[in-house]
């Protein structure tokens, strides 16, 4: 039996989702056909998202503010720039009572998704960096990238570069009882606590 165009197209929009396969496409579809107030619902939040969420001009988390309440909290240490790939390891350091501001590097090196060097947007750090305002300029960049191959790749480059740019600054990685292989998304705070207060100098 052939399947309406529509409906077709909308699983199809369904299965780029990450993790997302044909089967589980199509239910989530059928699921919402079913119940047209979740569907209203997530109409109406989506276009929300895409009308007030942006990328915070700081730190790239997105956010309904921009400087996002993060970067333009006055209270937060803004000589520490701590440089994570995703929001969800802003999520899992701010539960380790981190109190500086934050980076998002994405993407990083990851030879297996295509990502290499070049694919590092590295100039927009160095901006984010030198370029801003006096009293946002870090004084120690801490680099919290994971523990995996992908995170190590990255981490060597950016210690060359900022080192190569930048002098006068402090760079630093956290480290003590992350093991290798770790991301940082899934670490519980109070070895993120120790790692970000044992962080050594690079
Ligand atoms: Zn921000």
């Amino acid at each position: 039996m052939e399947r309406s165009k529509i409906l077709q197209y909308c699983i199809d929009l369904f299965k780029n989702l990450p993790s997302v396969g044909p089967k589980t496409a199509e239910r989530f579809v059928y699921f919402l056909l079913n119940n047209p107030k979740l569907l209203d619902e997530l109409i109406l939040v989506l276009s929300q998202v895409k009308e007030k969420i942006t990328s915070c001009k700081y730190c790239n988390d997105f956010s309904e503010t921009n400087p996002c309440h993060i970067c333009s909290d006055e209270k937060r240490d803004r000589k520490l720039l701590c440089v994570v790939e995703k929001h969800a390891d802003i999520y899992a350091i701010e539960s380790s009572g981190y109190k500086g501001l934050y980076y998002i590097l994405s993407p990083i090196i990851s030879p297996l998704e295509g990502k290499m060097l070049k694919d590092v947007k590295i100039e927009s750090l160095l901006t984010r960096i030198i370029n801003v305002e006096k009293e946002m300029q870090p004084q120690e960049v801490i680099i919290a990238l994971s523990f995996t191959t992908e995170g190590e790749l990255t981490t060597n480059y950016i210690v060359e570069k900022l080192k190569e740019k930048i002098v006068n600054i402090k760079i630093s990685r956290i480290a003590y009882g992350l093991p290798t292989g770790a991301e940082i998304e899934y670490a519980d705070p109070k070895t993120l606590s120790f790692a970000i207060k044992n962080r050594i100098s690079l």
